[in-house]
């Protein structure tokens, strides 16, 4: 049976939005540019590959919000 590969964000693999890595517990996290949900970032720098946020899971950018 096949899965079919649905919902990957397109923001999966890029770096998270600047400004907004945060680490807790020696875990990144960071905000995706494409959907703005927050997920693990991999040493690498990138996010990690995530479904696309769903609305009430976005977080606000830290730059540019509300007409700022
Ligand atoms: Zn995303």
């Amino acid at each position: 049976m096949t899965i079919p590969d649905l919902g990957h964000c397109a923001g999966s693999g890029a770096p998270p939005v600047e400004g907004t890595v945060k680490e807790d517990a020696g875990e990144k996290s960071g905000v995706c540019p494409a959907c703005s949900g927050r997920f693990e970032v991999h040493h690498t720098g990138v996010v990690s590959v995530h479904d696309a946020a769903e609305v009430d899971d976005r977080e606000r950018w830290p730059e540019g919000r509300d007409g700022q």
